[in-house]
């Protein structure tokens, strides 16, 4: 063997230990308080994940939170008025603190820190949802704003619950134009806002997709996705999210 071949090998085996050594030595602190976590863990502790303002009782279709417990197979009253294209909804958390505090700080501040612990409260919300879902779709922004932030939150959750699942994301759907913040409208605008915002560059071969995207305010976003989703070809849409306003 050559000279240069020991050299080049040994280089590579010494930056291997390094990030080894690295990764073993960096301890998983809670993203809520700092605590030490379990280095394999979620950085989550045990205090900070029981104190999460998990929601009690939701409805199936759309995850807004309910009074009382609804009987199987029974949607809240805006959802039977009005239903939604999507069949199922499942956010485990209320948009209160510290979540809505993370969730900002994760999108407007990059703090991409946040991104394994919630994808650990995303995975558990998922065991609610139907089985047969063959594709993810996380929610496209328009590609200037993509480009201003850096990087899409939902895109960001969505990778490793793909790698968890080995559920293939669809990449052919595209924001078409940058629509304002949901949460700055009044009820009457948030649907006219959002409509033709998405599209589908050919089809949707999927049958069953889910939705990934951080937080539901109002639900326009994603029935205007599902629609959109639905007319392109999949037969059932689902959606998960972080939290729920
Ligand atoms: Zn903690
Ligand atoms: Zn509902």
């Amino acid at each position: 063997m050559r000279w240069s071949t020991v050299t080049t090998r040994l280089l590579v085996l010494a930056s291997w230990l390094g990030r080894s050594l690295g990764a073993a030595v960096q301890p998983n602190l809670c993203v809520f308080c700092g605590v030490r976590c379990r280095l394999q863990g979620p950085p989550i502790c045990t205090p900070c994940h029981t104190d999460l303002p998990w929601i009690d009782r939701a409805c199936p279709r759309c995850a807004k939170p309910v009074v009382a417990d609804l009987s199987a197979g029974v949607c809240c009253a805006v959802c039977q008025q009005d239903p939604p294209p999507f069949t199922t909804t499942v956010a485990a958390l209320s948009y209160s603190f510290p979540v809505d505090a993370a969730i900002k700080a994760m999108k407007f501040r990059r703090k991409l820190f946040y991104v394994p612990a919630f994808v650990h409260t995303l995975l558990i919300s998922a065991e609610k949802l139907p089985a047969g879902i063959d594709a993810l779709l996380p929610v496209p922004l328009h590609w200037r704003r993509q480009a201003r932030r850096g990087f899409n939150q939902a895109a960001e959750l969505c990778g490793p619950i793909s790698k968890q699942t080995g559920i293939k994301p669809i990449n052919n759907v595209v924001r078409r134009r940058p629509t304002p913040y949901q949460s700055g409208l009044a009820a009457t605008l948030r649907r006219g806002n959002l409509r033709f915002a998405f599209s589908v560059q050919g089809q949707v071969r999927a049958r069953h997709v889910l939705i990934v995207d951080d937080v539901i305010t109002t639900g326009e976003t994603c029935r205007e996705l599902a629609q959109v989703l639905l007319d392109a070809g999949a037969e059932k849409v689902s959606v998960l999210a972080i939290a729920r306003a």
